[in-house]
């Protein structure tokens, strides 16, 4: 089946199943569309020379994804939920990774329930390169204090919702700087996250990240992944509010995803970063890349 780009995609409708590529699925009166009212996962499937696909951590995002449409107030099916992305999944046949997308709106003001679909692709085409070469990074200021969303549930903070224009926007001004990626810092000076994935980093072999939390940035599957499996091998892990002096300081510093990975920050705001390949491997390598 073709995707809207020429590509191959696979889309499952909720409540419906496995359709074209090609149909409509949002209605143009659901705020889903008219006010990003509504949540998303994005994961990686990978499949085997055998054909049989797997989803990382399905259960995490699945969690996450239920944790976001409470806060939202949209009803979450979970085993309906679960049982689509099967079947979405057991239509890609292609060998190696894809990118799968769960995304869930509040659905059309007219009525109906909930809107949402799972959505199947090629894993994106500059991702190898970047996974090999690093990440050249600029930071950008998110324009809020480190602090801005303790107490304040309605801002959404840690929730993945489809309000994502700044997010994007961030990454066009990146690329328009000649930089892979961004990471965002509070008005205060704190480090954040980048647009669409955690920062980690190192100091000799204790592991680094943001907290959730008052900080409002995404708890991220992949990080804690990470963390679980490094504090079994043996590291440090600590969440940690850091400048970005502190960051310019660390052994290695990674942005993190489901899809792309952990991947090395090469350069930071026009500073070269050594890289270090077997800190950076045995990362890689606990996060499943
Ligand atoms: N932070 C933001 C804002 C994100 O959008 C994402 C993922 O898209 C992440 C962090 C990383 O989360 P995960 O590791 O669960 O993909």
């Amino acid at each position: 089946m073709v995707g809207a780009d020429g590509g191959p995609a696979v889309l499952g409708v909720l409540g419906v199943g496995v359709v074209d590529p090609s149909t409509p699925v949002i209605r143009a009166d659901d705020p889903g569309v008219t006010r990003g009212d509504g949540c998303f996962e994005g994961c990686r499937l990978q499949v085997g020379p055998d054909g049989i696909g797997i989803i990382d951590k399905l259960d995490a995002h699945l969690a996450r994804m239920t944790r976001s449409a409470a806060s939202l107030e949209i009803p979450f099916d979970e085993p309906a939920w679960r049982a689509l992305v099967a079947e979405t999944a057991a239509e890609w046949t292609h060998p190696g990774e894809a990118a799968v997308k769960l995304l869930l709106t509040r659905g059309p003001a007219s009525g109906g329930g909930p809107a949402g679909f799972v959505w199947i692709t090629p894993l994106p085409a500059d991702y190898p390169r970047l996974r090999r070469d690093g990440l050249r990074v600029i930071t950008l200021d998110r324009g809020v204090g480190s602090a801005a969303f303790a107490g304040a549930g309605w801002l959404l903070g840690g929730v993945k919702t489809l309000s994502y224009a700044i997010n994007v926007a961030a990454q066009r001004e990146g690329a328009r700087r000649g930089a892979d990626d961004v990471l965002f810092v509070s008005a205060d000076g704190m480090v954040l996250e980048a647009p669409t994935g955690s920062v980690v980093w190192s100091f000799g072999r204790t592991l680094h990240t943001t907290p959730t939390g008052a900080s409002g940035i995404l708890a991220g599957t992949t990080q804690r992944l990470l963390f679980e499996r490094a504090a079994a091998a043996g590291w440090r892990t600590a969440d940690t509010r850091a400048t970005l002096d502190e960051l310019h300081s660390a052994d290695v510093v990674w942005l993190v995803s489901s899809v792309r990975g952990p991947v090395d920050v090469v350069e930071l705001d026009g500073k070269a970063r050594t890289r270090l390949p077997a800190v950076d491997a045995e990362i890689r390598r606990l996060c499943g890349f």
